[in-house]
């Protein structure tokens, strides 16, 4: 079913989001809520960019470039990030549209994006994804080839990495998936933990998350 009235979901999310981060001991600041609008048109987003929604994500560079250039315009300080899949040849692309590219999976994107940011001298801020389930079908590098394809990324190519991003199996408990994204994030000292969805979200924040990605709590079923 689709919510009518999305600003009332969020401002409902928000609250128990600010529950959640209270009862895990945290400050409800350090909880940010990036809502997941694909599929959604500019009318849908439109009224929460109004009611102080900054955070965007997408997951198509081609969606993101229809939708989001005119809602920037009248939203300069909108924080729009890439939580889709990335193909390398589309980096040139993400780099005009995206602030924060969250789906840095393997070898051949990070040497794209690095060649994009020697070229136009800058660098959206970056999250590598981890697949923390081994699952083929999903991207990220595997988690006992995290801290090298990090160190690499961080040292070799001098890419502004500052946190980790996971997408848990579908079935099964996502806590452990939760904990080990903290603990290597913990360990190579990145700060951004972007992990939780709408299903999920409160166990996120218990476990660390800086970062939870909601749609259909907001939007509804898509
Ligand atoms: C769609 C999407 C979300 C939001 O999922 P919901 O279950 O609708 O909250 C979060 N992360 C990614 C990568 C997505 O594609």
């Amino acid at each position: 079913m689709q919510v009518d009235d999305p600003v009332a979901a969020y401002r409902k999310l928000r609250s128990e989001v600010d529950r959640y981060a209270h009862a895990a001991g945290r400050d409800p600041a350090g909880v940010e809520i990036v809502i997941a609008s694909k599929t959604q048109g500019a009318d849908r987003i439109d009224p929460l960019l109004v009611e102080g929604c900054r955070a965007f994500g997408e997951n198509r560079v081609q969606e993101a470039a229809e939708k989001w250039p005119a809602l920037r315009e009248r939203t300069p300080d909108l924080e729009l990030r890439m939580i889709g899949r990335l193909q390398s040849n589309k980096a040139p692309q993400a780099f005009q549209l995206f602030d924060v590219i969250e789906t840095v999976d393997r070898e051949s994107l990070a040497l794209a994006i690095a060649r994009e940011a020697q070229k136009t001298g800058r660098c959206p801020a970056l999250y590598v994804q981890v697949n923390t389930g081994c699952e083929p079908q999903k991207g990220g590098v595997l988690p006992n080839q995290a801290d090298a394809f990090i160190a690499r990324c961080r040292t070799e190519l001098e890419l502004p990495v500052i946190g980790l991003m996971c997408i848990p199996p579908s079935e099964g408990h996502a806590s452990p998936h939760f904990a080990m994204l903290a603990q290597i994030a913990r360990r190579n000292g990145l700060a951004d933990l972007s992990m939780g969805m709408s299903a999920d979200y409160p166990l996120a924040i218990q476990l660390g998350a800086t970062h939870v990605r909601l749609g259909s709590a907001i939007f509804g079923e898509r």
